[in-house]
């Protein structure tokens, strides 16, 4: 009798622990350079994300490198009870490809907690380049074959997987230069050091607004209706045909995280996105926020087996690996 009276206790106050988390500030680690494009989805979205989360504070926490497979690894092995997250992007289905062996398994170490936006990516060169359109770009490229830089935030980076298909697609080898995030990276294309980068508009459209950097495209199939960019012709017309790339972002935690802490996630990320402000920050960007059923855990972990179905072949084809 005294044994089920004290199971009834457990099971009764379950519920209301449950019901009493986040009890301190929860952590969401960003796989890459703080001031860059994930960086910044992250900062934007940690503000609205507090009001569902009993108001406390999300804390960014940039674990940069190894193009984001060293800050998916920590989450990994963080404790399952949902005070470390991660929001990660199209990295988490490139990386399987890209790495003989990760710090951990993709589809068991996470629990998927829903999809937060999609961001296209743009072309993007050193002011001082000579070629001022694609076509001008790709005559410069043709007539300095050996010698062109291609900046980018690591193997398994967004970066990197649209460099990658930019060369294939130019049939030209540039020597990549690998940092830390896109920050770092549009630093030194600023300061005129890289001469090329393929980075999401979260991060070039205020640089291509000011005229600090080239533009020469927009990887999505259509052109882009953010005002800065929507003069941008996509690759694909500028003669790169069926180029196609679109970044996208989710929530993941711990695999193991109690249900009822993923749910209460989970509600805090569907409100997030129906914030007024933060949709107005993130389309002011380029970005588009997710608003179908990828919202969800479930519909979020099918998207992500299926662009790692989508992009395995094509990295594996192009003999990039690291151990
Ligand atoms: N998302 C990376 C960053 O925030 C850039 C990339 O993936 O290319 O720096």
């Amino acid at each position: 009798m005294k044994r089920n009276l004290i199971v009834l206790a457990a099971v009764l106050a379950a519920p209301i622990a449950f019901a009493a988390w986040p009890e301190k500030p929860v952590t969401l680690v960003v796989p890459f350079a703080a001031g860059g494009p994930t960086d910044k989805v992250a900062r934007d979205l940690a503000e609205v994300l507090r009001k569902g989360l009993n108001n406390q504070t999300v804390i960014i926490e940039n674990v940069g490198g190894a193009g984001g497979t060293l800050g998916a690894g920590k989450v990994a092995k963080a404790s399952p009870d949902g005070y470390t997250l991660l929001l990660h992007h199209i990295g988490m289905a490139t990386a399987p490809a890209l790495y003989r062996t990760l710090p951990y398994k993709t589809l068991e170490d996470f629990e998927y907690v829903g999809m937060v936006n999609e961001v296209p990516m743009t072309l993007i060169g050193r002011s001082t380049l000579p070629a001022n359109n694609f076509a001008e770009l790709r005559k410069w490229i043709d007539a300095n074959k050996g010698k062109i830089n291609l900046a980018n935030a690591g193997l398994g980076a967004a970066s990197h997987l649209c460099g990658l298909l930019f060369q294939q697609s130019v049939a030209v080898d540039m020597t990549t230069v690998p940092y830390k995030g896109t920050a770092p990276a549009m630093t030194d294309l600023l300061g005129g050091q890289v001469d090329l980068m393929c980075d999401q508009t979260t991060n070039t459209t205020q640089q291509i607004e000011s005229g600090k950097v080239k533009a020469y495209g927009v990887t999505t199939s259509k052109r882009l209706t953010t005002p800065a960019l929507a003069k941008l012709p996509t690759l694909d017309e500028a003669g790169l045909k069926g180029f196609n790339v679109s970044i996208w972002h989710g929530i993941y935690a711990p695999k193991g995280t109690p249900k009822a802490v993923l749910d209460h996630i989970n509600a805090a990320l569907r409100s997030a996105l129906k914030d007024a402000d933060f949709i107005k920050r993130q389309e002011a960007l380029g970005a588009v926020v997710i608003t179908d059923e990828r919202v969800g855990g479930a519909a979020h972990k099918k998207f992500v087996e299926a662009e790692i179905a989508k992009w395995g072949p094509a990295i594996k084809a192009a003999g990039q690996y690291a151990d």
